[in-house]
């Protein structure tokens, strides 16, 4: 059996809840069955496709739900916050994709694994939070968790975000339970959120508190499979070069060579577009062909080459 035809799909979770929405349920499907409608058609052209998704604005939220409820219910660690938004998230989108099948006549199994990857104890961006997650909070707020401990970090025209570590994946631990879910035409959901970081040690694993990038735990799903193509969707309709300037220039294609002398000019930065640059140039590297990054509703256009930034080696 090869794994060479079908694509991986990452889908980001700033695409789900959108900046200045509070993150109603309600939201949250409209915006995953828009996302889905593309991928079922996609599916209904026979294409095999696994899925991956993002979850920075909802492990956030679920995050600060269990601080501000910490005084009647125990908080759980952030590690069990991302497995929780790996079976909210991947529910909501197995539903999207269901009913968006159903409707063109396709019964299809969708099923959501909750993967565990395995990170390095002493990976230095423990020391170094990078990543954004949950609500966009205005400059008082911010100063005011700032003296509570957290690491926080301004995004320009959006407002402040809070950081928390993210450290590499090194190993998918249910990497087998995915290829027996493609092996038997069922669509995998899998390493939602980044995978729920683990790290081993004296014969267990145990989670530590961390949101892996899912770009590049994405890019290794990718590698592990064999896949040729790799399709990051987004909240932007492509890479950028100057994108903080009013003089911002997209994209349309760009060579790994391109992409790494523009990732060192520091086009891309840390926790955003730095990963997803970072998880096109090691997929690249080790043998796949190419990498779309695009926004959900140009995926058909981009698939055809019309839409989107294609990165290839
Ligand atoms: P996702 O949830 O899809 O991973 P991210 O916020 O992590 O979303 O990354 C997408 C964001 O990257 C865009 O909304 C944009 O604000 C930001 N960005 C930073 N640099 C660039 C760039 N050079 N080109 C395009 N977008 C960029
Ligand atoms: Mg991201």
């Amino acid at each position: 059996m090869t794994y060479e035809s079908p694509i991986l799909i990452a889908l980001g979770g700033n695409a789900l809840i959108l900046p200045g929405e509070k993150g109603y349920i309600e939201e949250q499907f409209i915006h995953t069955a828009a996302c889905m409608t593309p991928i079922a058609e996609l599916i209904s052209h026979g294409l095999k496709v696994i899925i991956t998704h993002g979850n920075g604005p909802i492990v956030g939220n679920i995050l600060l739900r269990n601080e501000c409820a910490k005084n009647y219910i125990p908080p759980m660690p952030l590690y069990i916050c991302v497995a929780d938004s790996q079976g909210g998230i991947g529910a909501m989108m197995a539903e999207g994709l269901y009913n968006e099948l159903k409707r063109l006549g396709i019964n299809k199994t969708v099923s959501t694994v909750i993967t565990h990857i395995l990170v390095d104890n002493n990976d230095p961006a423990f020391q170094n939070p990078t990543k954004p997650i949950g609500p966009y909070y205005s400059d008082s707020d911010a100063e005011f968790y700032m003296e509570q401990g957290w690491s926080m970090k301004k995004i320009p025209e959006r407002g402040w975000r809070r950081l928390v570590p993210s450290p590499k994946p090194k190993k998918i631990l249910e990497l087998d339970a995915v290829k027996i879910l493609i092996e038997k035409n069922i669509i995998p959901i899998a390493s939602g959120g980044g995978g729920i970081p683990v790290v081993e040690g004296n014969g267990a694993m145990r989670g530590v508190d961390a949101v892996i990038d899912k770009d590049l735990s994405a890019s290794l799903l990718a590698r592990e499979l064999s896949l040729k193509r790799f399709i990051i969707l987004t909240d932007v309709d492509g890479v950028y070069l100057n994108w903080e300037s009013a003089d911002r220039k997209k994209l349309e294609g760009l060579t790994v060579k391109d992409a790494e002398k523009y990732l060192a000019e520091g086009h891309f930065p840390d926790g955003s577009m730095g990963p997803k640059i970072e998880a096109a140039i090691e997929f690249l590297k080790s043998g796949g062909h190419e990498v779309i990054i695009s926004r959900p509703e140009d995926l058909i256009a981009a698939m055809d080459g019309k839409a989107g930034t294609r990165i290839r080696s």
